[in-house]
Parts: structure tokens; sequence; C-alpha cells
């Protein structure tokens, strides 16, 4: 069991995919994101925590590629335990084959389990701006790290300048996975803390059902990471960078 690095496309130019951590956002949320990434026409891999119709009616449809994003932390709204949790994830999305676990939450019983019921890749590891090709983890899986998260990023304070760090960053040669969160885009966080206050100063049903009005009424409207993404998907476009889905770069690289 091995990967044939030869099948590995992106020896010479970028390779963008984009994937998104639902983290229980709201439908105003989901959709602000979604259609920044419409304009731009960049696919997009959704790890979903659940239901959304505006989100499933496309999933349903094929039109969006998408995993489970299982929380197995305490008091999780999956499940009590492992197989709880699994279960809940399963049975909302039923076709799903790919995961990566709220938090990065990593223990072999679960990747085993997962693997047993047929999921074939994850991303379920996030590095801080490092490009790690994909690699066959123990459990069988194949495991696709991420280079850029949008927490991270604010988590360490990094430029949010996107034009002093664009050819650093997203210019050389590579796979670069991207995660973004839709509620630190439609807040347009300017800090870690940013949205994890407002995040703590609701409940999980108000969180959940934020609409264009509340997160008017409490974005960010200074720089912050939404102004960064947006740049990004510019940047992308005007040097006719290529995007694919985790589905696509699955099926181009996986065993023969
Ligand atoms: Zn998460």
């Amino acid at each position: 069991m091995y990967l044939n690095k030869s099948n590995f496309f992106w020896k010479n130019e970028p390779i963008f995919c984009f994937t998104i951590d639902l983290d229980w956002a709201s439908e105003s949320a989901i959709k602000y994101t979604f259609n920044y990434f419409e304009k731009f026409n960049i696919p997009i891999t959704f790890f979903v925590t659940h239901y959304s119709k505006f989100l499933f009616d496309k999933i349903n449809y094929n039109e969006i590629d998408a995993g489970i994003h299982p929380n197995f932390l305490p008091n999780s709204s999956h499940g009590n335990n492992y197989k709880e949790v699994i279960n809940y994830c399963t049975k909302l999305l039923p076709k799903a084959k790919s995961f990566r676990c709220h938090r990065y939450f990593d223990v072999n019983d679960i990747n085993e389990k997962l693997y047993d019921l047929g999921f074939l890749y994850d991303s379920n590891l996030c590095t801080f701006l490092q490009r790690v090709d994909p690699f066959v983890h123990r459990s069988g899986l194949i495991r696709f790290p991420i280079y850029f998260e949008d927490g991270a990023y604010l988590y360490h304070n990094k430029n949010l300048k996107f034009n002093e760090i664009s050819e650093e960053l997203f210019y050389s040669k590579g796979l670069i996975i991207i995660n973004i969160h839709p509620m630190h885009m439609a807040l347009n966080s300017p800090d870690f803390l940013y949205a994890r206050k407002i995040k703590d100063n609701l409940t999980r049903q108000k969180w959940n059902s934020l609409n264009d009005k509340d997160l008017k009424n409490i974005k960010n409207y200074g720089l912050g990471i939404k102004d960064f993404i947006v740049n990004l998907l510019k940047f992308i476009n005007k040097n006719n960078l290529k995007t694919y889905t985790l589905k696509n770069i699955y099926e181009m690289i996986k065993r023969d």
C-alpha cells in the first residue's frame, strides 16, 4: 500500500484545494461564503457538521464535494461516544468517503472504524504553512495535510495585508490545501479571539441561526480574514492558477 509520487501533478505549479469546515455556521454565513467562491468560479469541498438546506440541495445533486466533520469532544451535539458520533455523521451524509474531525481529533480507533466503513481519505491534519504531500496513514486512509487554515493564521497574528505576502505564501509549486470557516468569513475576523468571544456569548441555537442582519451588526469592518481570502481568490483568478476539489485530487493520485 503506497502512493505513487509520479502521480503527484503539483510538482511544477501551485495547485489549490479549498475546503470549508462548516462548524454549525448559520444558513446566512454559509450562503455568504459560498457566494464568493461561486463568483470566482472556484470549487469547494465542504466538511459538514449539520443539515443545511442550502448546502444539502447542492450536495444531493452532486454540485459540490462534501465529507463529514464529526465532533468527538465532550458535550458534542453529535453524540456521547465514538459510535454515536460516527452514526450521526454517516446518517447525515451517507455517501461520504472523506472526513476531517472537529479540532482535528485523532485516534486510531476512529480512523480504523471509518476506514472499515468505507472512508477512503481524510484531511485531518493541519500544518502551519508547511507543504506536506498526502501520505498513506497507518489506518490505510490517504491523508491530505492542510497548508493554510484561517484560524491558525489569525492565531499566529500573521499579516492580513495580502499583497505583502502573496508571492511568499501562494506562488510556489506544490499542493496548497486551504481550510476556512464560514463564520470567520461572515464576521471578517481580525484576530483569533473575535469569533471565539461572539460564540461564547451565544447559545448553540442562536449561533446556528444568525441571519444577515445579525451578522452585519457583529462583523468586523476593518481589515480581516475575509478580505485576505477574497484577495487570494482574486490572485488565483488573475494568475490562472488551478483549483480542484479534494475528491478530484484523490481520484487523480490514488493508488493503482
Ligand atoms: Zn471544526
